[in-house]
């Protein structure tokens, strides 16, 4: 019998608007809207007022909101800059610092990346495509992930924790998170990447690991292979919703394995 209250509970949990996709401006009006109408309530009958509060609590906490349709009312009508303030779909990027290398510098430097034949383009160096591709399958093959990625962060490699949801691969030590992939083949890309770079290029580890991870990431966009399934990579144009506000981006999915190896905001 015990186990029927938990249950009837996790039947009104709404698990899209509460723990990690809470949105706290959804929370604090909701929250605001409840002290409101609960404070009316006790002037007719104090225990009507604090039962409404009691409830209005209580689905706030199961259901992430209390009135319906706040999730598309705060997306809708706060401002983008606010609700980006809250938002926890960070994107797995950096912000640069003014001391970092461009990647386009960097990649045409350690001659990654050359002028196409015919297309007034960048193309990638056909000699780096396939040692990275090898690197790919020995970083896969060997397990090497937590090793190279402890290596490259200085940090133990015992301590290093990975944690995959939605379309986050997140590398945490103690619970810090320390770095963030699109998923676990996004990784092992910049992964076998960066032993060609520290390589190809004499300088690779004199700069900064966030700086390192813009070149990486931006190296993706070369990638058109799945390092995980070897199928196809293809880039669309993408309305991504997260917990507080919906954004464009520019896509890489594998279409085997729909694996996201890339993930840029369009900032217009
Ligand atoms: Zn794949």
């Amino acid at each position: 019998m015990s186990t029927e209250l938990p249950r009837t509970i996790d039947r009104f949990r709404q698990p899209e608007y509460t723990g990690e996709n809470r949105c706290t401006p959804c929370t604090i009006v909701n929250v605001a809207i409840a002290v409101v109408v609960s404070t009316i309530l006790t002037f007719p009958a104090m225990p009507l007022g604090i039962a409404f509060f009691a409830f209005s609590m209580a689905a706030i906490y199961l259901r992430g909101y209390l009135v319906p349709g706040t999730p598309w009312f705060t997306k809708t009508y706060f401002p983008d800059w606010l609700l980006r303030k809250f938002d926890k779909h960070e994107m797995p990027t950096a912000t640069p610092e003014p001391t970092d290398r461009e990647p386009e510098d960097v990649l045409s430097e350690a001659n990654v990346v050359e002028p196409c034949a015919e297309i007034d383009d960048l193309c990638l160096d056909e000699k780096f495509r396939s040692a990275w591709h090898e690197n790919m399958e020995r970083v896969m093959a060997d397990g090497a992930e937590k090793r190279d990625l402890s290596r490259i962060l200085g940090a133990d490699e015992s301590e290093l924790e990975f944690e995959e949801h939605d379309s986050a691969f997140i590398a945490r030590i103690e619970g810090r998170r320390l770095g963030q992939w699109e998923s676990r083949p996004a990784l092992i890309a910049d992964l076998a990447a960066a032993r060609e770079l520290s390589d190809r290029y004499d300088h690779w580890d004199d700069l900064s690991v966030d700086n390192q991870s813009r070149i990486l990431s931006g190296l993706r966009i070369f990638l058109d292979t799945c390092p995980e399934c070897g199928d196809n990579i293809t880039a669309e144009q993408e309305t991504v919703e997260s917990c507080c506000r919906s954004m464009e981006v520019v896509a890489a999915t594998c279409e085997g394995c729909d694996a996201r190896i890339l993930e840029v905001e369009q900032t217009e």
